[in-house]
């Protein structure tokens, strides 16, 4: 038998990625999955984009680059930084990643010593936790609840600090429950962060994706202090539906950027190069693929909820971003686990369960997919509820 390192003994996989995987090949082998489990949207990345990495491909940029990308992404990440979220960002506080996770798995490594506490309010994305124990961190949840909407309150995050806590994870909008900090709740926190000169990393993947009155502040825009504190992740999957290109980046004070260059130098080396110039391509060019997707997003958005609403056992907040719906299942006596077990075995739809989010008593739906697909699958949802 092999004797595993103790760092990954208690660490479980990712399971928004084995039920996706799950629910794939059941659908290869010829079954009529409905699948609500990865946040992934279900559209072509846009033409100009893959375009720009063709071109990229036959011009043979098919070799290393520097460790911390291309320096024309890491000038138009800056710029967009800049452009559009209010944050003072040059090419040098810039790294590009495999992807969001790839970025804070890095800034993880980077930032906390064996001892540091990171705070992270649940329900939260199931990967945050395991990064900050496979950095040898102490993640410190906070429970938040429906009644506050999901989010953490500056009271909150004052009673979890400690001296060992190093930085706090902001994600907004949220995956899983899709909530969105207005903006006076986001200066709020900042000013708590201020107070005990922690850091914050604000996981900004979802910015593009809001709905109806909301608006996305990046914390780093607050103020200049704040400003110096703050860590932004982000990345082209969802805004672009690049999922499988694996494009992300960091953005930070330049001796963080310079240490997680050092651990990419070391790991991974550059992000695919012809990839990072369809990254180009997709802050350069035109928006507007940006807005379609969300315009069917919100059309989806509507119709899923209505579709919840109608069945008695289950309810949810109105998500104000992103594209999942965090629903409570309590009603039903089950836990989540044995919920989208059942669900996936007796009507063949994937869920994600809320446990895996920190918190059993409620599913994570995505409704990054077609409307059909959705009818579908909240058909069979609502029957396998009115089984149970
Ligand atoms: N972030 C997406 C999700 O939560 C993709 C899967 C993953 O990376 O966890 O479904």
């Amino acid at each position: 038998m092999i004797k595993l390192a103790t760092r990954i003994q208690s660490v479980p996989p990712s399971i928004t990625l084995t039920i996706s995987a799950k629910a794939k090949a059941m659908k290869a082998q010829g079954i009529d999955v409905c699948s609500f489990s990865a946040g992934e949207p279900d559209f072509d990345t846009p033409q100009h984009i893959k375009d720009a990495a063709k071109r990229a491909l036959d011009q043979g940029k098919t070799k290393y680059g520097p460790a911390a990308g291309e320096p024309k992404l890491r000038e138009a990440i800056a710029n967009k930084l800049r452009n559009h979220n209010n944050l003072d960002y040059a090419s040098e506080n810039i790294i590009v990643t495999n992807g969001g996770k790839h970025s804070l798995f890095n800034l993880m490594l980077a930032l906390i010593e064996p001892g540091d506490e990171v705070i992270i309010p649940a329900p939260y994305w199931l990967s945050y936790p395991e990064m900050v124990k496979l950095a040898s961190g102490t993640p410190v949840i906070v429970d938040t609840t429906e009644a506050t909407d999901y989010k953490i309150t500056p009271q909150q995050l004052r009673q979890a600090i400690t001296s060992k806590t190093k930085l706090f994870v902001l994600n907004s909008p949220s995956n899983p429950t899709g909530t969105v900090y207005t903006p006076q709740e986001i200066k709020d926190l900042a000013e708590v962060i201020l107070e005990h000169d922690l850091w914050v990393v604000s996981d900004e993947i979802y910015e593009n994706i809001l709905y109806d009155q909301a608006e996305h502040l990046s914390i780093g825009a607050v103020n200049p202090q704040i400003f110096e504190r703050t860590i932004i992740s982000n990345g082209f999957a969802k805004s672009y539906s690049m999922t499988g290109w694996r494009i992300g980046y960091l953005a930070g004070p330049v001796e963080l950027i310079k240490a997680t260059s050092i651990l990419q130098s070391h790991s991974t080396s550059n992000v695919c190069t012809f990839a990072q110039y369809g990254a180009i391509a997709a802050l350069e060019e035109s928006q507007d693929c940006v807005q379609e997707m969300l315009q069917a997003f919100t059309e989806r958005r509507k119709f899923i909820l209505e579709k919840i609403r109608a069945i008695p056992q289950l309810s949810c907040p109105t998500p104000m971003g992103a594209f999942y719906v965090f629903i409570d299942i309590s009603k039903t006596g089950m836990n989540s686990l044995d919920f989208c077990d059942k669900l996936l075995e007796s009507q063949e739809v994937a869920a994600i369960p809320g446990k895996a989010f920190g918190a059993d008593s409620c599913i994570r739906l995505s409704y990054a997919t077609d409307l059909t697909s959705i009818e579908k699958g909240m058909n069979r949802l609502a029957d396998f509820v009115n089984s149970i």
